[in-house]
């Protein structure tokens, strides 16, 4: 599938199905998948951590899930195809993890989040075996690692905010033999239905990042990289362009 590099960053160029057609399948051949769900504060993050730019990097499939990334995508002129939000690609995996009774590892979110939401999949998603979890919270991180390893599910939920989810991943994916690994932000505590989605209507018009500012305004320092990464993207646009052009 083509990639698309936004500074630095390679990015998948799927659209939401393709990307699920192709995870069952490696879900069904037993392969192992490191997926992270980007937005412009992760490729920021990438650009003043080399460590972090090194995991990005490694992973098997990197997908726009802010709106940002498509908008840096069209003004280097190679535009994505759609935004992925990481919300509703843990829906979908469910949904999927369901109806073909996958073994699926919950790690993230406070510990009353977290219950709240496999009390819920309980229910909805009866399917699924739950082959773990813990919240994010937890001293040992390691021990979250080996019991991932002894249970060898099909898919971990790392849902721990970047870059500790992706950085989580990254440390311990050697040592898995097969998974769907993807990092997943605040998915738990939309799902849970402790925090609530924007509604459709700022969905569409691409405000989901305002609705969610407004709702937490903790996050706007985070959004004070998006006016850089925009210059950046504009920058670096401007210097690929061959001259005379
Ligand atoms: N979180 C966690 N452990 C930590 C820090 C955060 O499990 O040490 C959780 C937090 O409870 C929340 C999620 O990670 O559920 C991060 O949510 P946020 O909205 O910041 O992530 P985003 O989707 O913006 O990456």
């Amino acid at each position: 599938m083509e990639k698309i590099e936004v500074l630095n960053i390679e990015l998948d160029n799927y659209t939401k199905e393709e990307l699920l057609i192709e995870l069952l399948e490696s879900v069904k051949n037993n392969r192992k998948r490191f997926l992270v769900t980007a937005n412009p504060e992760i490729i920021m993050m990438a650009r003043q951590n080399p460590e972090f730019a090194g995991a990005i990097q490694s992973a098997d499939y990197v997908v726009p899930d802010g709106i940002g990334l498509i908008i840096g995508s069209r003004i280097i002129g190679h535009p994505l195809k759609e935004r992925i939000p990481g919300v509703e690609l843990v829906e979908e995996l469910l949904k999927i993890s369901d109806e073909n009774n996958l073994a699926v590892y919950f790690y993230g979110a406070k510990p009353e989040v977290l219950k709240r939401l496999l009390d819920s999949v309980n229910k909805k998603y009866p399917g699924i075996r739950v082959a773990g979890s813990s919240d994010g919270y937890t001293s040992s991180p390691e021990a979250v690692a080996k019991q991932i390893e002894s249970k060898s599910p099909d898919i971990v939920f790392v849902a721990m905010g970047a870059p500790k989810q992706e950085e989580w991943i990254y440390r311990h994916f050697k040592n898995y033999s097969k998974g769907i690994f993807v990092g997943v932000g605040g998915s738990f505590d939309v799902l849970s239905g402790t925090v609530k989605r924007a509604p459709v209507i700022w969905r569409k018009l691409n405000l989901e990042w305002l609705y969610r500012l407004l709702r937490q305004p903790s996050r706007w320092r985070r959004m004070m990289l998006l006016p850089t990464y925009l210059l950046a993207v504009i920058r670096d646009s401007l210097k690929r362009k061959p001259p005379n052009e």
